[in-house]
């Protein structure tokens, strides 16, 4: 484990962050009052992270698990969390950046999502049981035969059954209380969706 002296975070970040903090003092626990919420893609490279770098495209937004208070960081602070967070980052926004194929394979059984088969080597696919440590349900699944699928939501229609598509995605956090504590889970929705022809 890291000793929280020896870490160097960026005094900036550290300082908006203490600010919407709990903590004062402790930066360690001032990072770690802080969860995943969600990606955000601003569609340029104009934001400025907290920390005070400049051209970012890609977001993700972070909440306060005491405070409630809501910000976000950029790709690259992404490394200041703890090992589960910074796993959570990477895919997310993995998944919003650079994006993921999958084939369509048809409704899910409610009809609310849409099903993708994507490769077994996909980082998502390797790096599920990361996400699982910290959400009770993420959209991804593998059917009897082996093959691995994600289900995501999406405005997309018309589209044709075992075509490929290249897709961009969205993740949140939502958590939902069933009485007996709240449990928590991610969410997908592709925000951008292009066939990918052969
Ligand atoms: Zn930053």
């Amino acid at each position: 484990m890291a000793e929280a002296g020896t870490r160097r975070y960026p005094q900036q970040l550290t300082n908006h962050l203490r600010e919407l903090s709990q903590e004062k003092n402790d930066e360690l626990l001032i990072y770690r009052e802080w969860t995943f919420s969600h990606t955000e893609d601003t569609g340029a490279a104009s934001s400025q992270c907290p920390c005070g770098k400049t051209g970012i495209r890609y977001l993700c937004y972070i909440d306060n698990q005491i405070t409630r208070s809501m910000t976000f960081v950029g790709t690259s602070c992404a490394e200041f969390f703890d090992e589960e967070m910074k796993e959570v980052f990477q895919l997310t926004l993995g998944l919003i950046s650079k994006g993921i194929n999958g084939k369509y394979k048809g409704v899910q059984s409610r009809g609310e999502k849409k099903r993708f088969e994507v490769r077994a080597n996909s980082n998502i696919v390797l790096k599920q049981s990361r996400l699982h440590a910290l959400f009770r349900f993420v959209p991804i699944y593998q059917r009897g035969d082996g093959k691995w699928e994600i289900q995501a939501f999406t405005q997309h229609n018309n589209l044709t059954l075992n075509e490929s598509y290249a897709m961009k995605i969205k993740s949140s956090r939502w958590s939902k209380d069933y009485g007996k504590g709240v449990v928590t889970g991610i969410t997908f929705r592709v925000i951008q969706l292009e066939r990918i022809k052969h």
